[in-house]
């Protein structure tokens, strides 16, 4: 596999990263990443993965764009209200880069569902606004060994933490219990666009494998006192979802 004259033009600057170069940048073009959201997180997210220049970009959405999603799902325009975000947001990307393979899929991810729409990717990242559908997206990850960048946000908080199945902890070992599910979540739409960098900073670095992904820790932000903390957190090996695969290892 090569690289043509535009793509190296196109990702000039971030080639220039060390230990980067055409090698990462190649890598990086044989990747599939598969974002379960396309909201808050998931559009500056699939943003950025498609800028960065993976291979195929996988969008999973149900619903349409509303008015009052347009505070910080930045794919979605006044023009495109009433339109799927997934197929809106296919579009533009393809756009802004012809290189990116970019699939839509208007779904909601379920159990049954879940390896039909996510299907066999290298990262998914976490987009969504609720906890049953994270522990789905989990559950399934930890089962095909695909590593799962998970972030949460509300008003100007987030966390975030990044599951590779078997290295760390999953997201069940860190909530046992569901956390309450909140229908209108507060957001100011920086906080999601900060955790959707973030995020996809997580996926080039597990495709590239550079530096040292956020595995085993938790990084909180409080954006109204501007602190960042990373708290470790641990596997359980009596996870119900990974205490199986840990014993295994
Ligand atoms: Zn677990």
């Amino acid at each position: 596999m090569s690289l043509s004259s535009s793509e190296l033009e196109f990702y000039e600057r971030q080639m220039l990263i060390s230990s980067w170069g055409t090698e990462g940048q190649k890598k990086l073009k044989t990747a599939k990443v598969a974002v379960a959201g396309i909201g808050g997180l998931g559009c500056p997210a699939s943003i950025y993965l498609t800028a960065v220049g993976v291979g195929k970009l996988i969008l999973i959405d149900k619903e349409k764009f509303e008015l009052n999603n347009l505070n910080r799902q930045i794919l979605g325009w006044r023009k495109d209200i009433g339109k799927f975000k997934a197929e809106v947001a296919k579009e533009k990307l393809e756009a802004l880069n012809c290189e990116v393979e970019v699939k839509s899929v208007v779904a909601e991810i379920t159990k049954e569902n879940v390896h039909n729409v996510i299907g066999n990717v290298d990262v998914v990242l976490d987009g969504q606004d609720n906890w049953k559908t994270r522990f789905i997206i989990n559950e399934y990850c930890v089962t095909h060994s695909i590593p799962f960048v998970h972030a949460g946000v509300s008003a100007l908080h987030g966390q975030m933490t990044t599951i590779v199945p078997g290295k760390g902890p999953c997201l069940r070992c860190v909530f046992p219990k569901d956390p309450p599910e909140v229908e209108k979540i507060p957001v100011l739409g920086a906080t999601p666009a900060l955790f959707a960098s973030l995020q996809v900073m997580e996926a080039v670095k597990l495709i590239t494998r550079m530096g040292k992904p956020l595995v085993g820790r938790m990084l909180f932000v409080n954006g109204e006192e501007m602190v960042f903390e990373t708290v470790e957190v641990k596997r359980n090996v009596e996870c119900s979802v990974c205490g199986n695969l840990q014993k295994e290892k």
